[in-house]
């Protein structure tokens, strides 16, 4: 197979080496000194809730011309040092919620998230806003955990917000004692738990270790919690608030409903066939916006590739990204379809949680998603920019079997398989649906109210029903 990343246009290579140092020192270094000395002047001074200095620093630190919807208010709880659980959908801006009260606060903000590549995309980011912001993992080298850890004993560290997983926290002996330590110094500003909806076993991407994040509790009492997802139905937020031991929190939400979005479903007969619309649709896309973006989601790392290839053998500038990549191959390929490199790319389900862009104009399923959560989750990386975008799935029915057999081999208790089961129960008649507006099925499954006008004939069964 020819792939793009061979071709002689000389745009894409894979085999480029990311040149990253590992050094938190250097790291720290390369921050601009001046950014440095205000965020560490702000934190130092301000324990107290501003919000001209909140603004200031919107603006100043992270870019922003404005707050979006609701951010100020999580960040006024948070600063107050309450609990708050943050219910926002993708694209809302979910992470400047614990960003810039970790920048106010004094202390280190602990971070906890899934998966290593969304921490270490957000940790660049961070340092390049100026914010020193580091990550704990095993794939460290022992330098730089040492580096780390000298930091954290400072008397006021710089390191302002720390990324870890939840596997870390749950075993590391060095991270936990870090943690006390700092602690006990009254240097924890905050644990913020992204992604919690891996709490619950009701959730659609359930982690165990996140269960056990709740022990933190008794470790370092005291210390609020911040937790945040974009997909948690009402038994889900049941399950965070209770394991979390966040009870009597105050929630923040914003709406589940994407007004710039199109919902559709299409009949897929067979895989050839769905290749076939999926190179006709992107051709159409292709021909009225020629830096298009998109993502093709696909359920395994094989259909992935085979998509991919095909799309690229048609000329579309495209490629894979999923678990059997390393995670170099991952970063690379990530970085090609950001800077409009390739234009679509073929994303394994589990594996397309680090994407970050706005102008996707896109998000196709080939095959349904596991959960109504999950395909709420992925197909809203689609138009964030605010602009028209279109979530279309692909539906088979043999690929009902196919995630059910997918579900059957995971290492998972009965239980849990069974709600698997009931989860893809639900997604399957999301996509069997001919009666009711898809915005509704959305909205009254997170626990909101819906009418007509919410949706605007942008759904495929409003525009047949009207
Ligand atoms: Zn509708």
């Amino acid at each position: 197979m020819k792939r793009i990343a061979e071709d002689d246009h000389g745009q894409y290579h894979r085999k480029r080496q990311i040149s990253s140092s590992n050094s938190l020192q250097d790291r720290l270094n390369a921050l601009d000194e001046e950014r440095r000395t205000i965020v560490s002047e702000m934190s130092a001074h301000h324990s107290r809730f501003d919000i001209e200095l909140a603004n200031e620093v919107n603006q100043l630190i992270f870019n922003n011309t404005s707050f979006r919807e609701k951010q100020l208010h999580v960040i006024e709880i948070a600063s107050k040092g309450s609990d708050v659980l943050v219910l926002f959908p993708t694209g809302s801006g979910k992470s400047l919620c614990y960003q810039l009260p970790a920048v106010m606060s004094k202390g280190v903000t602990f971070v906890v998230s899934p998966l290593l590549s969304l921490i270490q995309d957000q940790v660049t980011s961070l340092l390049a806003l100026g914010i020193p912001s580091c990550f704990i993992s095993s794939q460290q080298t022992p330098s730089t955990l040492t580096s780390i850890y000298r930091e954290l004993s400072m008397p006021l560290p710089s390191c302002k917000l720390v990324f870890v997983t939840p596997e870390q926290l749950a075993s590391n002996m060095r991270l936990r004692d870090a943690l006390v330590c700092l602690h006990q110094r009254h240097l924890v500003a905050r644990i913020a738990v992204d992604e919690c909806h891996c709490v619950s076993t009701w959730g659609h991407d359930f982690r165990p270790d996140y269960r056990s994040l709740g022990d933190l509790r008794d470790l370092v009492p005291s210390v609020p919690f911040m937790a945040l997802t974009a997909t948690a139905n009402l038994k889900t937020q049941e399950d965070i608030r209770r394991n979390l031991r966040m009870t009597g929190c105050q929630v923040v939400s914003v709406s589940t409903n994407r007004r710039n979005l199109v919902y559709k479903v299409l009949v897929k007969e067979n895989e050839e066939h769905g290749a076939e619309m999926l190179l006709r649709y992107i051709l159409k896309i292709q021909a009225g916006d020629p830096c298009f973006s998109g993502i093709v989601y696909c359920l395994t790392q094989d259909d992935s590739k085979k998509i991919a290839t095909f799309l690229t053998h048609k000329g579309i500038s495209s490629d894979f990204y999923n678990a059997g990549m390393s995670l170099e191959e991952r970063k690379l390929v990530q970085l090609a379809w950001s800077d409009g490199k390739i234009k679509v790319v073929c994303a394994t389900i589990a594996y397309g949680m680090g994407i970050d862009k706005s102008n996707v104009r896109f998000v196709v399923h080939f095959h349904l998603a596991k959960s109504l959560e999950g395909y709420f989750q992925e197909s809203g990386r689609a138009g964030r920019d605010g602009k028209p975008a279109s979530c279309i799935i692909y539906y088979g029915t043999k690929d009902v079997a196919r995630v059910k057999a997918i579900l059957r081999m995971h290492g998972k208790s009965p239980a849990q398989k069974e709600k698997s089961v009931v989860q893809l129960e639900i997604m399957e008649s999301y996509c069997k649906n001919k009666t009711y507006c898809r915005r509704k099925i959305f909205m009254e499954y997170f626990g909101e109210k819906w009418s007509p006008d919410l949706c605007n004939k942008k759904c495929d069964i409003c525009k047949i029903g009207c």
